[in-house]
């Protein structure tokens, strides 16, 4: 019956499609420049997430590793790596890449030539939150987002006016939305 070896013949190349590739011999895994979309609201309860009690592995499958370390493990990326440490061309607001809440606006933002995104001021007065930081053998002052509590950056006493500050603050812990202009009806 020799049908049944060309079903059989059939189903081995189906199974085995790339056997005579070798996967495991010079693969480069690319993974994507991913930046995970933000949810509000939790999909399977379908309610609004209560920031604050996430847990580290929830906050760790919701995040790209890098937002990870910045955010909830107070990392701060190298300078002149990340996406908006020169000020862009269009306006904008930029959200927390942890929760979505909007942070900082393109209005305040200055090149400060630090390296990183630098704002005189947070995009409103209960966006952000203070934090005093005596890590690394410096007194310093914690931003953090007032939602989530993410660590954002720091914020600094030698910024231009009108404020005299300057909001250090890490790329990955942000994502621009640029202002869309709505077509005239
Ligand atoms: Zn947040």
């Amino acid at each position: 019956m020799p049908t049944i070896y060309v079903l059989f013949y059939a189903m081995f190349l189906i199974m085995f499609p790339g056997c005579s590739d070798k996967p495991g011999e010079g693969t480069v895994l690319t993974v994507p420049n991913q930046t995970k979309e933000v949810s509000v609201m939790d999909t399977k309860k379908d309610e609004p997430i209560n920031w604050q009690e996430l847990t580290d592995m929830q906050w760790e499958n919701r995040l790209t590793s890098e937002q990870y370390t910045i955010l909830r493990k107070k990392g701060t990326e190298r300078p002149f790596t990340g996406l908006y440490y020169l000020k862009p061309d269009k306006d904008g607001n930029y959200v927390c890449s942890g929760c979505g809440n909007i942070i900082f606006s393109t209005k305040d933002q200055f090149n400060s030539h630090c390296g990183w995104p630098s704002f005189t001021a947070p995009a409103d007065a209960n966006s952000v939150k203070q934090r005093r930081d005596s890590s690394h053998g410096m007194i310093r002052t914690e931003i953090i987002c007032s939602r989530c509590g993410g660590h954002l950056g720091h914020v600094f006493d030698d910024g231009p006016g009108p404020t005299g500050l300057r909001y250090c603050i890490n790329s990955a812990a942000m994502k621009l939305k640029t202002e869309e202009k709505s077509p005239k009806p």
